[in-house]
């Protein structure tokens, strides 16, 4: 088993999630990026010559529009057929950072609160938590 890695990035801006009558979250957006995901994976594969990928480990941001579920549902559906076919995802939650508009400061998310700790002032930059990638395939 080798592990290629290999980076996968969405547009920094993500539309937001779309939730449906029952209550389940779907968006075009992430059967979108799922095909882009499994169409690197898949190249990645051929390239080294793999017969089967068994594992995609993704890194998800804390505040990405990303949800696994959806992800691993479409990612069933196309990979059918595929190298890709039957193989896990696993998904890494990358925290998110925002600097205050005010003081600079950087701080984490904490229960969704976007309050700066050293002046109080709310509003700010995202650093990081928008991340949608893929870190590495494992292949046999
Ligand atoms: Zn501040």
């Amino acid at each position: 088993m080798t592990s290629a890695p290999c980076r996968f990035s969405t547009p920094a801006r993500l539309p937001a999630v779309l939730i449906d009558s029952a209550g389940r979250i779907a968006t075009v957006h992430e059967l979108a990026v799922t095909q882009s995901m499994l169409n690197l994976a898949l190249e990645h594969a051929e390239r080294a010559g793999a017969q089967r990928i068994t594992h995609i480990n993704l890194v998800v941001g804390e505040i990405a529009s990303i949800v696994d579920d959806s992800v691993q549902f479409y990612f069933d559906f196309i990979s059918k057929d595929t190298l890709a076919e039957g193989a896990q995802l696993s998904f890494k939650r990358l925290p998110a950072r925002f600097r205050c508009s005010a003081c600079g400061q950087e701080f984490p998310l904490r229960d969704g609160n976007w309050i700066c700790p050293a002046c109080q002032r709310l509003g700010g930059e995202v650093i990081s938590g928008r991340e949608f990638y893929m870190e590495s395939i494992e292949v046999e």
